[in-house]
């Protein structure tokens, strides 16, 4: 049987991540990350996979497109020298990441005009993203027309949220005239750490409750049900819930109307202000990054030891919200740069949270790359799962194609 070879894409305002993985033993063929779209020295870094390990290319190239930077990536994975396929043919399907599919999509879609409008109907939503994952679809589907594209949403985990849930306490026209309600981010990620958590545990996903913390510069926490999102922290944007890198997570709205009044704010200096010098930056004055967080902390840094007691209060506020949303936890499952890499964050996080049992061994805490980290007989399963989400859009992909076949 050939390798069902799967090319996810992830289109920003200036980059294209790419990857192409054979679906079926996960094996990545090459991945790479084309930075700089739309000036004359934009960089794509190629890895791929040779006879023995992998190789790394970089190439500075005049990208001026979306469009131009997908053929070069065509071409590379084509290329006799740097590539890993003989032909575009041996590509099963395209996959796309997608940030906002809005209330429309519970599910990944395969990409027709009706998805496209309405990923475009969505970009009020989310401006900053949606506008580039259009571009990336629109480009592949000129370079190689004969190919499947699947959109894999972001908000598409999420959209099983009850009503009390997702509603926000505005008035109610508001949600009908714009849509405004919780969404939630970050779902291709809950939706497969939980996945893969039940399979490292060997349990039925649908026997489980699981919380998943989602901890990167972005940050969110999932209660998962039976295998369902039934709630999350981000919201109508991805600011709220937990504290992030740059961002706030939850406050007090009526705080900007007083900073409106009291510094003349403007529309965007308000957006600076909660997006991009807030959280773990905004506390610290020191970065948002979170090494330097500890580092700075255990250096005696009373503001960086603040940002970091802060990013922990949060998510036990969040893991104590959701055990009692969902009447329990069999598993706390931590992800993401900061979740997957750091046992000082686990450790603290898990402190005095015994009585919903949860607890940490410090040994597999300090050791762990992937799996169990609680006591043998600890009452909730606490594990460390890296997160893939270019592998549940190369599995979704490939679902929704053989799913066409039907
Ligand atoms: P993004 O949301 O941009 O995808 P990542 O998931 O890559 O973010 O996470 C980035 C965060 O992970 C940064 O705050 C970084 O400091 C943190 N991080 C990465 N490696 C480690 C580590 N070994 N220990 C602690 N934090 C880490």
């Amino acid at each position: 049987m050939s390798p069902k070879n799967i090319l996810v894409l992830n289109c920003g305002s200036s980059s294209v991540k790419y990857e192409l993985m054979d679906v079926d033993s996960s094996v990545i063929l090459a991945r790479g990350f084309v930075e700089k779209v739309g000036m004359e020295d934009a960089v794509i870094n190629h890895h791929y996979i040779v006879e023995y390990g992998y190789n790394d290319i970089k190439l500075v190239r005049d990208i001026s497109t979306h469009r131009v930077g997908i053929k070069m990536v065509i071409e590379l994975l084509q290329d006799e020298e740097h590539g890993v396929i003989n032909d575009i043919n041996d590509v099963y399907g395209i996959g796309h990441r997608v940030v906002h599919g809005g209330e429309g999509y519970t599910d990944s879609a395969y990409i027709d005009d009706k998805v496209k409008n309405d990923i475009k109907h969505c970009i009020e939503l989310a401006p900053l993203h949606n506008p580039h994952h259009l571009a990336g679809i629109d480009a592949t589907e000129k370079l190689i027309p004969d190919h499947h594209q699947v959109a894999v949403f972001d908000t598409a985990f999420h959209q099983t949220m009850e009503e009390d849930t997702y509603m926000y306490a505005l008035p109610y026209e508001l949600y009908k005239k714009h849509g405004i309600r919780k969404y939630g981010f970050h779902g291709t990620s809950h939706k497969y750490v939980a996945q893969h958590a039940a399979q490292l545990l060997e349990k039925r996903l649908d026997d489980l409750k699981i919380i998943s913390c989602h901890l990167g510069n972005g940050a969110s926490a999932c209660a998962i049900s039976g295998g369902v999102s039934v709630d999350t922290s981000m919201g109508f944007t991805p600011l709220s819930g937990l504290m992030m890198g740059t961002r706030t997570g939850d406050f007090d709205p009526a705080v900007l109307l007083y900073l409106i009044n009291k510094e003349s704010l403007s529309l965007s200096e308000v957006s600076t202000l909660i997006n991009r010098h807030s959280g773990l930056y905004g506390i610290s004055g020191i970065s948002r990054d979170f090494r330097e967080i500890i580092k700075n902390a255990d250096k005696g840094n009373k503001r960086a030891q603040l940002a970091l007691d802060m990013f922990v209060a949060r998510i036990k506020h969040y893991i104590g919200a959701y055990t009692a949303k969902m009447n329990g936890i069999d598993v706390l499952v931590f992800t993401a740069g900061i979740g997957e890499n750091s046992p000082v964050l686990r450790r603290m996080v898990c402190e005095n949270m015994d009585y919903l049992g949860i607890e940490v061994c410090e040994e597999a805490n300090n050791s762990c790359d992937e799996g169990v980290i609680s006591p043998e007989n600890s009452g909730v399963k606490v594990m460390c799962v890296p997160t893939n989400e270019e592998l549940l859009i190369a599995r979704e992909t490939a679902r929704i194609i053989e799913g066409l076949n039907k």
